[in-house]
């Protein structure tokens, strides 16, 4: 079923969501499975599952030249995609990226999602590869998930690359990113703002969000998009903090700034098991408070760990 027949079918009540990532390659499907079970009991109706692209890698060789390689660590979203919808019997929302994908690699993934039964996919740019400091865009591929969007729109709408005999329309509900505090790269809210609206122009559907831990920047996120006429439905992501480190990395990987209150609970913590009530304790109010204010989902980035999700959910659903 589609995000936005979920929504219509729970009739205002919050629903419990949670995205995963794919293991490290070497993995068996079960690290996956043992992460999801202890979930199920709160009814997901979907969980996301992340794409991680392509990676340089520089093997030094016996001459000491250094060997460039490329490496995709976390392969298999489709197939944890298939996994999840075959074994769970429910919907499985794998993220597309523009990054490392031309337009033609793009659509016959689609064809694939398609044929598997998979209604949503959530719509990416992805970000600039470790090595390099701004995003690339494949050649002949996507620059920005606006054009990612357009291009699912286009197969929608039956419109493939090139003229076919039989063109057969696809349905996908999709999402897009979108950021209470900004994106990284963007130079204001406002212009962030601009193109997010643009995506929504194109088709997406729904929005969801990067973590944040102060909700007033997503109450905020939601007045401008309103104001602007953005009137998808608006998903907030969340994840608790679980480790010390998490102070500085977290900010800096994706770009959120943790409330003063929040940190000085951190900084009093003897160790990481304290930090994770803290991040819990934190997470809950989150959670209550959103929910009060009437979001369709919780949405936790459970960064394939299901212990603090599941203690949050159990006093949150
Ligand atoms: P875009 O919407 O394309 O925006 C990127 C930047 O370009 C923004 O600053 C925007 O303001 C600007 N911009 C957009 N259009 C234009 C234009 N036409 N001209 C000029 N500027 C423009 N990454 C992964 O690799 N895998 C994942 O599975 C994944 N899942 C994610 C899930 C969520 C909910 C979120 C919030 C992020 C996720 N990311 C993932 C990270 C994401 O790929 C990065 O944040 C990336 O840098 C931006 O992606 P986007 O889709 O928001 O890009």
């Amino acid at each position: 079923m589609k995000v936005t027949e979920h929504i219509k079918k729970a009739r205002g009540k919050t629903q419990f969501t949670f995205e995963i990532l794919p293991p490290v390659k070497g993995y068996h499907i079960n690290s996956i499975f043992d992460n999801i079970d202890p979930l199920m009991d709160f009814n997901p109706p979907f969980i996301d599952v992340t794409y991680h692209r392509e990676e340089y890698v520089y093997n030094e060789l016996e001459n000491g030249l250094l060997q460039k390689k490329v490496v995709r660590k976390r392969p298999g979203t489709v197939g944890i995609c298939a996994a999840i919808q075959n074994k769970y019997g429910i919907d499985a929302i794998p993220h597309i990226l523009c990054g490392g994908f031309n337009k033609e690699v793009t659509e016959n993934l689609l064809i694939d999602l398609d044929f598997l039964g998979i209604k949503n996919v959530v719509a990416l740019r992805g970000d600039a590869m470790k090595s390099e400091t701004y995003f690339k865009a494949n050649k002949d591929g996507h620059s920005y998930a606006s054009d990612l969007v357009n291009q699912i729109s286009d197969l929608n709408n039956g419109k493939y690359l090139e003229q076919l005999e039989v063109s057969t329309k696809t349905d996908f509900c999709i999402g897009v990113a979108g950021y209470p505090e900004k994106h990284m790269e963007a130079p204001s809210l406002e212009s962030d703002i601009h193109f997010l609206k643009k995506k929504i122009k194109l088709g997406a559907d729904y929005i969801i969000t990067q973590m944040f831990f102060d909700n007033s920047k997503f109450f905020e996120f939601v007045d401008i998009c309103r104001a602007e006429g953005i009137n998808v439905p608006i998903i907030p992501g969340l994840k608790p903090i679980s480790t010390k480190k998490q102070l500085n990395l977290l900010p800096h990987r994706f770009h959120c700034d943790l409330p003063e209150a929040l940190i000085k609970e951190v900084i009093k913590c003897k160790d990481n098991d304290q930090v994770k009530e803290v991040g819990i304790k934190w997470c809950v109010d989150q959670s209550k408070e959103l929910m009060k204010f009437g979001v369709p989902f919780l949405h936790y980035y459970s960064m394939g760990r299901a212990d603090s999700i599941k203690k949050i959910a159990s006093r949150v659903f």
